[in-house]
């Protein structure tokens, strides 16, 4: 008897269709198959693994709005988010298509005398990618892009609410030309993580979401040896300056923390303002959140859809509800909407006491706490207050100041005048509770590969 897995629109909590779970036979087959694919992928010529990534980004471009559909009924994100996001996974795909060859060069080291040394990059074996549902597809392609193209092939574990999107990814790659075996979805529950990253024949593992899931995978991986790349949670930091520009600041900092329905592990969560500017810049985050259309995720004009998924919304709300019990105010917001469907606006809390869930934890949601501070030391302490360590964004006209308080935020990476966001060309990963590891660029490929050392007498 196989279990199924459900996919809810969480719209509408309509049952949009319902998948067959992979029993341990078709585990069992799947890993084989990447075994057996692995040995003739890993020997193509780089070129042929960019030229079938070219036809990935195709593949995407072309299904932008079905692949979109399939993301927006599973986990509720407005459709012009999800088609964008497709048509990001496309220039990922692009990106690595052009440029992994060049990042995999083998590197010439300074030798002793009548001797060569450089370092190679070869391919692990399968990886496993254990997945979120709330960059459905880009976070697939995050890791698909870079380390199918070095020679590696991917077996995919996506979150249980997604299985339309998992589906269609595999398609995306047997779309454009990809031996079987290179990409496989495993439509699979947590508890068989531990199996699947037990075998011998899965080499590492990449996981994002949140701490304990990373903790668990880490902790296995651990027990086998295999290496992890983790990203987990965040509550960034969005530092706003007595010099900042502050219309820049506003329509920046609304879209950082409502995009994706406030899902997202680097959309800003802690609003860290100069007294200078504090009241007329929480006015207008908050007159600009009020103005924010949330409702049916389908209709091209929302800019805030339904939450993921009905429980995750009752977690933020509890956490709303325990933040203002401890002390603090809500501005806008703070009440599921009156409708059916997970439906949460955006909402602004101030006056945070310290250690209140929407300081400490991390609100997967579009809840934004902010704080006054009376000069850029408080601003840095108070951004350094958390866990976590992925982003932070930082707001001021002085880039040398912006620059030199960069290196005294902990997170893995700090935007100056910019939302924190994910790009291609750029590394992208934490510290801390965070995670570790870094995701695209040349760091993202060369986590998984064999750096090795060549030295010719
Ligand atoms: P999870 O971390 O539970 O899910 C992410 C992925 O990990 C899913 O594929 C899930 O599978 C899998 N997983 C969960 N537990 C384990 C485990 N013990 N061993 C192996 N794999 C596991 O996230 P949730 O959906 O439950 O969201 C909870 C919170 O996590 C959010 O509110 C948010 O704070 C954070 N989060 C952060 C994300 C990020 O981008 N950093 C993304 C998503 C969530 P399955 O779905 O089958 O349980």
């Amino acid at each position: 008897v196989y279990e199924t897995m459900e996919a809810v629109n969480p719209a509408t909590g309509e049952t949009v269709a319902t998948y067959e779970e992979h029993g341990d036979k078709e585990v069992e087959q799947c890993l084989a198959m990447a075994q057996e694919t692995f040995e003739e992928w890993r020997e193509r010529p780089i070129r042929e693994r960019e030229e079938l990534l070219a036809n990935a980004a195709d593949v995407l471009r072309e299904n932008k709005e079905r692949y979109g559909e399939i993301m927006t009924k599973e986990m509720g994100k407005p459709i012009s988010e999800a088609v964008a996001e497709v048509e990001k996974c496309a220039w990922a795909c692009d990106h690595y298509a052009e440029n992994a060859g060049a990042y995999l060069d083998s590197e010439q080291h300074p030798s002793p005398p009548g001797t060569a040394v450089s370092t190679v990059h070869d391919p692990l074996g399968p990886i496993l990618a254990v997945m979120p549902w709330n960059f459905p597809f880009w976070q697939v392609i995050r890791f698909a892009a870079p380390y199918l193209t070095a020679g590696n092939v991917g077996l995919l574990k996506h979150a249980s609410n997604v299985p339309g999107c998992a589906v269609a990814l595999q398609e995306v790659f047997e779309k454009a030309g990809y031996p079987d075996g290179v990409f496989q979805t495993l439509l699979v529950g947590s508890e068989t993580v531990d199996d699947v990253l037990a075998d011998d024949r899965v080499k590492a593992a990449t996981l994002t979401g949140s701490g304990p899931a990373g903790r668990a995978v880490a902790e296995t991986a651990g027990r086998h040896l295999k290496k992890t790349v983790l990203e987990l949670g965040g509550s960034d930091p969005f530092i706003v300056l007595d010099d900042a520009d502050i219309d820049a600041a506003v329509e920046t900092g609304v879209l950082a923390r409502t995009q994706n329905g406030g899902q997202s592990c680097i959309a800003a969560k802690r609003f860290i303002v100069h007294e200078a500017v504090y009241d007329e810049y929480v006015d207008r985050l908050v007159s600009a959140f009020e103005s924010l259309t949330v409702g049916d995720p389908m209709d091209e004009k929302t800019d805030v859809g339904a939450q993921a998924d009905p429980d995750l919304m009752a977690e933020l709300h509890d956490q709303v509800q325990a933040s203002v019990g401890a002390g603090a105010t809500c501005l806008t917001g703070g009440e599921p909407l009156d409708r059916d469907g997970a439906f949460y606006p955006p909402t602004v809390l101030a006056d945070v006491p310290e250690g209140c869930p929407a300081d400490s934890e991390e609100t997967f949601g579009p809840v934004a706490a902010v704080y006054e501070v009376p000069n850029e030391t408080e601003a840095i302490e108070k951004a350094n207050d958390t866990q976590y360590g992925l982003g932070a964004s930082l707001w001021t006209d002085d880039r040398d100041r912006g620059r030199r308080l960069a290196r005294q935020v902990e997170a893995g990476c700090v935007y100056i005048n910019e939302m924190t966001k994910s790009d291609p060309r750029v590394p992208f990963g934490g510290i801390n509770d965070a995670g570790y590891g870094r995701e695209l660029s040349e760091a993202g490929i060369k986590e998984f590969v064999n750096r090795k050392t060549v030295w010719t007498q």
